[in-house]
């Protein structure tokens, strides 16, 4: 199979993408979700005219002259008289103003007079009357379907009464490691062995991403054990990462596996750097990714091709959140044959400095990383001040 570029492999990913089913939850936990259907409201917002500040309600034509209180009305309460000529009514914010009103005077710009009358100044004053539905109309569409739900949308359901709120189901992610040589972090490797990162990575990132992370635990390099847990991981989720097993190694057997299960490759390798040996398939059940077993190349391809389809199969318009910065001093690669994602920190000038990086098993240089950024295939130096997109990890 034809080596292919990164940009090709992200298309081909993102048309992969099925979407997820709906589900409905309690708005009160929708925090995060995708919206999966439109919200109307089911009353007018302010649903009466409310006073805006705590005052004295009466007619702006009566300003300046002594007034007649006729009436407190507290938030929650009804008024029970409407305002006449040189009357007035005390009202709280967020109570009904009374009718015969065209104002409410704030307590501040009020003298209380010995006769138990007031006097209101504030000629110039706003009305301090939030009139009914001048927010939403009864029927107006309040929420698109489609959104993230954010802290303040959850008002909004709030408000309407929607309590009961349609998501898009998060999508399953299965997880599963292979080689003989790990061992799970809460064990001591042995000689020859190290300790499983991939996975713990991997499930963190597919939680970030919004999806819903189950491992399924660490496959030895054996053809039959590994098919089996494939097997289960394909029948249980919606897409399956495998890590590790998927370069030209003797014990290599992740591809001949997921063929083996029925999946359709549709690329093996990749022109990118870390990430090479990335294997993508389809199968009726769900979409499987062969990730290379080295931390930092899982972590990148995760990031650059698993999100962006977990969350377009969230219902979610995937774009990245580059942020443009100038490199803060020259970069040099030996090799530009290929696409390469470099992990740099941001430093105080906000400037991008590449990190000091081993290879693909340097998981430390990582952990300092504050994002990556796309060097083009060709692209031997970056200038010192040239601005990159840096892509937050
Ligand atoms: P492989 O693709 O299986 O040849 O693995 C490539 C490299 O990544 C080897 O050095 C593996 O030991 C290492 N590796 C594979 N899987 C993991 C894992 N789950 N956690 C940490 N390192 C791994
Ligand atoms: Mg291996």
């Amino acid at each position: 199979m034809e080596m292919i570029t990164f940009k090709e492999a992200f298309g081909i990913v993102m048309e992969s993408a099925f979407e997820t089913d709906a589900e409905t939850i309690s708005f009160s936990a929708s925090g995060n979700r995708i919206l999966a259907e439109d919200i109307f409201s089911d009353l007018d917002m302010p649903p009466f005219n409310r006073s805006a500040v705590d005052g004295y309600a009466c007619r702006r034509s009566d300003l300046n002259n002594n007034l007649e209180v006729i009436e407190v009305i507290a938030a929650g309460k009804a008024p029970l008289k409407s305002v006449g000529k040189d009357q007035c009514s005390k009202i709280m914010t967020g109570a009904i103003v009374p009718d015969g009103c065209d104002i409410v005077i704030m307590v501040e710009d009020s003298e209380a007079l010995s006769s138990g009358k007031v006097r209101l100044s504030g000629r110039n004053s706003k009305i301090n009357i939030s009139l009914k539905g001048e927010d939403v109309k009864t029927g107006e569409k309040v929420l698109q379907t489609g959104k993230l739900i954010k802290p303040q949308d959850i008002a909004v359901m709030a408000a309407v009464g929607h309590i009961n709120v349609l998501v898009k189901k998060l999508p399953g992610v299965g997880v599963l490691s292979t080689g003989d040589e790990l061992v799970e972090p809460s064990d001591s490797p042995g000689i020859s062995q190290i300790r499983n990162s991939n996975a713990y990575q991997l499930l963190a990132q597919v939680e970030r991403a919004g999806g819903l992370g189950h491992y399924y635990g660490i496959a030895p390099d054996k053809e039959d054990i590994t098919y089996e847990m494939v097997q289960k991981a394909i029948s249980e989720n919606d897409i399956v990462i495998l890590t590790g097993g998927v370069s030209m190694g003797d014990f290599d057997f992740v591809p001949a596996i997921l063929k083996r299960a029925g999946i359709k490759i549709l690329f093996d390798r990749v022109k990118v750097q870390p990430g090479k040996p990335t294997t993508f398939g389809v199968h009726s059940k769900a979409i499987v990714f062969g990730l290379p077993g080295n931390p930092v190349s899982s972590f990148i391809q995760f990031e650059t091709l698993v999100r962006p389809l977990i969350k377009k199969m969230m219902g979610c318009a995937w774009k990245p959140e580059d942020q443009k910065l100038p490199i803060a001093a020259k970069y040099e690669r030996k090799s530009a044959a290929r696409m390469a994602w470099v992990p740099v920190i941001i430093n105080d000038n906000s400037e991008v400095v590449p990190v000091d990086f081993h290879g693909s098993a340097h998981i430390t240089s990582l952990s300092d990383a504050d994002g990556i950024i796309a060097v083009k295939a060709g692209t031997k130096t970056i200038e010192k001040g040239e601005i990159v997109s840096v892509r937050k990890i």
